[in-house]
């Protein structure tokens, strides 16, 4: 699948898609390059230098976020964002994601179960994952 990718902020409250100054320039068009650019957080970025960043690959929809390796993830020491801890760039596909956020929002005993023990990904604790809300449900705006 040929997507493109962008940073997302997760330190605001909800998350945001991050733009360029000419909307376009904060596109890339692989992961790696992506990844690299939210390592070093210059130009457009250097905004969001303590956020907590992770990457989105779209191919419309947003389909795919990676949360990257920990290590770049820590060095300016990140405010207010998961306590996820890897060595590898870690990938979720967004649907996981919308079950997530639905199990949150209405909760069954099953579902805070699954929850608890954590069993989708270590990534995602509950304040993280429902800051995506209207990137991933944005029907529920209105
Ligand atoms: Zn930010
Ligand atoms: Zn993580």
């Amino acid at each position: 699948m040929s997507s493109t990718y962008k940073a997302i902020c997760l330190s605001h409250n909800p998350a945001i898609e991050i733009h360029g100054e000419d909307h376009d320039d904060l596109t890339w068009n692989d992961r790696e390059t992506g990844l690299g650019a939210l390592a070093r957080r210059t130009g457009d970025l250097a905004a969001h230098k303590t956020c907590d960043l992770v990457l989105g690959a779209y191919s419309y929809p947003l389909w795919e976020i990676t949360c990257p390796v920990s290590s770049g993830k820590r060095v300016e020491g990140i405010k207010d964002g998961s306590i996820c801890c890897h060595n590898y760039d870690k990938s979720i596909q967004v649907d996981w994601l919308r079950l997530m956020i639905a199990a949150l929002i209405e909760p069954t005993t099953a579902t805070k179960r699954v929850l608890e023990r954590r069993l989708i990904d270590g990534c995602w604790p509950p304040d993280r994952v429902l800051r995506l809300r209207p990137l991933l449900l944005p029907e529920e705006d209105q």
